[in-house]
């Protein structure tokens, strides 16, 4: 097991690895540029390799790029899905240089006025997630995020991100987050032993366990089967820290890497919400606390 946070990167790459020491990352997620801007510029070859040596210093991976929130691979807008196609193409590409072992995308949605069957929505995505693979042409491994459902947002049944990797032509570099909020608001009962349980027999039968590489971990505002996407602090939400003591200790998810998306994202929220976390660890398994 090993916990972080997703870390802003305002400033530059040494700016963002002080942050990542700060809040004790073991892992950590990042965005390459604005989170909902097309541009993205390339990192530079010195700030990158001078922030790949930094995460080897510290023993600080795996290391994960979340692509951009504007990219949509259901779009039914010709424009739009292409544009998604190259940015996340991009994203992929920059993870590598980063030295990121994945880059972990939502799947986005149809338009509400322009409806399409789940059928052309999972084919529409596998299409999507391929020419963005071979336009990318590196390592990094692609992880399909679940969602929460809200709207008309694809893949809240796991069930649908196997159908996307079965139809993927490279099943082979593709993989899963699976996000505890949108988990919860999308109907499954995380914070229970036998709703995670069988949370988790489903997702083994959908995807095969083993593509799980990336937990996030964040409670959730809104209650279960709400379908509304809230991220909320670790043990204020409903899911809440009995949930969570669930969660973090299932055999099934305590070997992952876990990542909070917790709001505020200020120093103090962050180690707030990282004690909560940790809290629910038996002391036996944890290390320490690092200086
Ligand atoms: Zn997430
Ligand atoms: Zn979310």
């Amino acid at each position: 097991m090993r916990i972080g946070f997703h870390i802003p990167t305002e400033g530059g790459w040494h700016k963002t690895l002080q942050r990542a020491l700060g809040r004790r990352c073991e892992t950590l997620q990042v965005f390459v540029g604005a989170p909902v801007q097309w541009r993205s510029l390339r990192p530079r070859a010195d700030g990158a390799a001078e922030w790949r040596e930094g995460l080897r210093r510290h023993d600080i991976g795996p290391v994960f790029v979340h692509a951009n929130y504007l990219v949509n691979l259901a779009s039914t807008e010709a424009a739009l899905w292409r544009r998604s196609i190259r940015r996340l193409a991009r994203d992929l590409r920059h993870a590598a240089l980063l030295g990121a072992e994945g880059v972990v995308t939502h799947l986005g949605s149809p338009r509400a006025e322009n409806p399409r069957s789940l059928e052309w929505c999972l084919a529409r995505v596998a299409a999507a997630v391929d020419a963005a693979l071979e336009r990318a042409e590196v390592e990094v491994v692609l992880l399909l995020e679940n969602s929460a459902g809200m709207g008309s947002a694809v893949g809240s049944a796991y069930e649908h991100l196997g159908e996307i990797i079965g139809r993927s032509r490279h099943p082979d570099r593709l993989g899963v987050c699976l996000d505890s909020a949108h988990s919860f608001a999308a109907g499954y009962a995380w914070h229970l032993p036998e709703g995670l349980d069988a949370a988790l027999d489903e997702a083994d039968r959908a995807f095969g366990l083993g593509k799980l590489r990336l937990l996030h971990v964040n409670d959730s505002k809104t209650p279960l089967a709400s379908h509304v996407d809230r991220h909320w602090h670790i043990g204020k939400g409903h899911i809440g820290s009995c949930g969570f003591r669930v969660i973090v200790n299932h055999p099934r998810l305590r070997h992952l890497p876990m990542v909070m998306e917790t709001p505020e994202a200020s120093l103090e929220a962050d180690l707030r919400n990282l004690r909560a976390l940790r809290r629910c660890i038996p002391a036996a398994w944890r290390p320490p606390f690092r200086p």
